[in-house]
């Protein structure tokens, strides 16, 4: 197998390790983590096989994201027929569109509050997972996620999860249950290794707002110029079917804000490698006055931008900023 896949591949697994380690420091000497680490360690050893990668026409190596995408593929690109190839353009564009009809308009305006969000994915399609569902019962839910995995598969389970979402809102249960519930619905219905890590809020005209984050990046909240994190308290959903979570709740006043992101965010690099981190966009947001949504989101992507000087975007991203008003 060509290094650059194996390298691509093996990146993945070293992903999916990472975030086993953290979910293990959440929940410590836990037997069922411990199992899933180990089937990730054993995944490197399956790919030693050596045809594998390699298409049976031209004996080249296949395309190293699609490969990634799904590992068993058996033709290049080059090597699908034309008919084939152009029912794989049709396929992804349609996949591409129907995604694009999945996400809330960039902005949106409810009682008390403002709310926008950016979508970009690294590919045509992307795993990542945003929502904006109004309770209509005055309150609001927002949530952004990330899928783990990356093309086909994970916009696929991006789409189950907001089915997922949309058809437990209207229940009114409490956050906690709501993201079991879903959790387990990820649980029963995507393949062991998938998962999602999101942050999922609640919030009511009062300025009363609820937070989960299960597992994913901490959700930044400008209260006044102070920058108060939230961080994960729980696994990512998804991963078993019985996980419990744990509500945040805080109030805001008019001006404050949340901002919700995905890792393509904070991991992205500039060209020597350097990391965007999480403490640069907490400057950011505590730097600039209280702004309206999506010029807080156009100045994170303008920063973004500048600190990227060039270097290839190598993740999905996206961005929800919530802001109360008057
Ligand atoms: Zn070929």
């Amino acid at each position: 197998m060509a290094a650059t896949v194996e390298t691509l591949l093996r990146e993945q697994l070293q992903e999916r390790r990472q975030k086993l380690e953290s979910a293990e420091t959440v929940v410590p000497g836990d037997e069922r983590v411990r199992r899933l680490l180990r089937e990730v360690d054993a995944a490197p050893k399956r790919m030693d096989e050596e045809s594998f990668g390699l298409c049976e026409e031209c004996h080249e190596t296949i395309e190293a994201e699609r490969l990634v995408g799904d590992p068993l593929l058996r033709y290049c690109l080059d090597h699908l027929s034309a008919a084939q190839q152009h029912a794989l353009e049709d396929d992804l564009d349609l996949a591409a569109r129907v995604l694009q009809g999945l996400l809330p308009p960039p902005t949106l305006r409810f009682p008390g509050y403002e709310v926008a969000r950016h979508y970009e994915g690294a590919g045509p399609i992307s795993g990542d997972y945003c929502d904006v569902l109004d309770a209509r019962d005055g309150s609001i839910y927002f949530v952004l996620g990330d899928v783990s995995g990356k093309g086909v598969a994970a916009s696929m389970l991006m789409a189950h999860l907001h089915a997922t979402f949309r058809a437990l809102v209207p229940l009114n249960l409490p956050l906690d249950q709501l993201i079991g519930r879903a959790s387990r619905l990820f649980c029963e219905s995507a393949l062991p290794s998938h998962f999602a890590t999101l942050v999922c809020g609640r919030a009511f005209p009062t300025g009363e707002i609820e937070v989960t984050n299960a597992g994913h990046v901490p959700a930044l909240i400008r209260r006044g110029g102070d920058i108060v994190r939230i961080e994960s308290s729980g696994l990512p959903i998804g991963m078993f079917c019985d996980e419990r979570f744990s509500v945040r709740r805080l109030r805001l006043s008019p001006e404050d804000s949340i901002l919700l992101y995905t890792d393509g965010v904070s991991e992205s690099r500039d060209p020597a490698g350097e990391e965007y981190g999480i403490d640069r966009l907490a400057r950011l947001m505590s730097g600039s006055q209280s702004l309206a949504p999506e010029r807080l989101l156009a100045a994170c992507l303008r920063d973004l931008t500048a600190f990227r000087a060039g270097a290839p975007k190598a993740d999905d991203l996206a961005l929800m900023a919530v802001r109360r008003i008057d």
